[in-house]
């Protein structure tokens, strides 16, 4: 199942160049063809694969080394998060039986650069509108700067990206809109199968469980200075607990704060029959986790 969520939101770089009509030959360890960015008349352009991850750049004009986002961005003139809309829909036209040619894994490093600190930076998120976000539903500067950097949330005025990664840290899918109302959708979140933060499980042997991320943001920043409290939140909002989420609860104790609202109560209900070492706190009616400040939260936990 991961695996097709995986080809739905990610799909290989070497798919999305060959959709968006880069052709490239294999020479030694790399792809090599025509460079889309710049007159080139000798091959220039090349995609390879470095500590398991695929980058293309341009030794001529020195575009990249960037991944599929960062291709997508320079070939369509688009935002971060609208690339990511791309990526998605192309991955989506990728027939069940494409097969990538695979790439040895090199470490490539010549010395003047630094290609994993420039594969970090070309696959970082954006921060600025999460930034905003956040600000306006009460965190401090200081827990903002936590949480972005915690969560690795970006996006802009259109889409807030919130990667769900997998534990072992595979990223599965991240883009939320953001409507009206304010609420976030998770665009394929019903695929959505672990709990939201599990790739930082550390084996805490305290858990807080929330019902959305940003509940999770907030509860992370509040309890950020206890390293025995793990925050976690359902991957796509209000139910009862799924076999696998209650395989990594095991033995740990357990405090469950899901929204006050009906379908919370619902859910909060159903994980209390489970009789899991927990202690179930409503957060008083119409409110959510992320609603609370500090202070709320000493006297709710108190
Ligand atoms: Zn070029």
């Amino acid at each position: 199942m991961n695996d097709t969520i995986q080809e739905l939101f990610d799909p290989p770089l070497q798919f999305v160049l060959e959709h968006e009509n880069v052709l490239l030959e294999r020479y030694d360890n790399k792809f090599i063809g025509l460079c889309p960015f710049h007159d080139d008349s000798e091959p220039s352009f090349a995609l390879w694969r470095y500590n398991d991850r695929d980058f293309v750049g341009c030794w001529a004009c020195g575009f990249g080394p960037t991944d599929a986002i960062g291709f997508i961005r320079r070939l369509h003139g688009v935002t971060f998060a609208e690339s990511l809309v791309i990526i998605r829909r192309i991955g989506k036209a990728m027939p069940d039986d494409w097969s990538a040619t695979i790439l040895k894994s090199t470490s490539v490093k010549d010395g003047s650069r630094d290609f994993s600190a420039e594969a970090r930076e070309a696959l970082s998120y954006e921060p600025g509108y999460a930034r905003q976000f956040l600000a306006e539903r009460g965190f401090t500067t200081s827990d903002t700067d936590w949480v972005l950097d915690r969560y690795r949330i970006g996006g802009d005025e259109k889409y807030l990206v919130v990667p769900h990664y997998t534990p072992s840290g595979r990223h599965v899918t991240g883009i939320k809109t953001r409507v009206e109302d304010e609420r976030l959708d998770t665009l394929g979140g019903g695929t959505l199968s672990f709990l939201y933060g599990c790739w930082l499980d550390e084996g805490q042997p305290y858990v807080v469980l929330t019902e959305g991320e940003s509940d999770c943001w907030r509860m992370a920043a509040y309890y950020r200075h206890d390293a025995r409290i793990l925050v976690l939140s359902l991957p796509s909002g209000a139910k009862g607990p799924k076999p696998p989420w209650l395989k990594t609860l095991e033995g740990r104790r357990l405090l469950i704060i899901f929204d006050g609202d009906k379908p919370g109560r619902d859910a909060a209900e159903a994980w209390r029959r489970e009789r899991l070492d927990a202690r179930i706190v409503d957060p008083g009616e119409g409110l959510d986790a992320s609603d609370l400040t500090d202070d709320d939260l000493r006297r709710l936990l108190a």
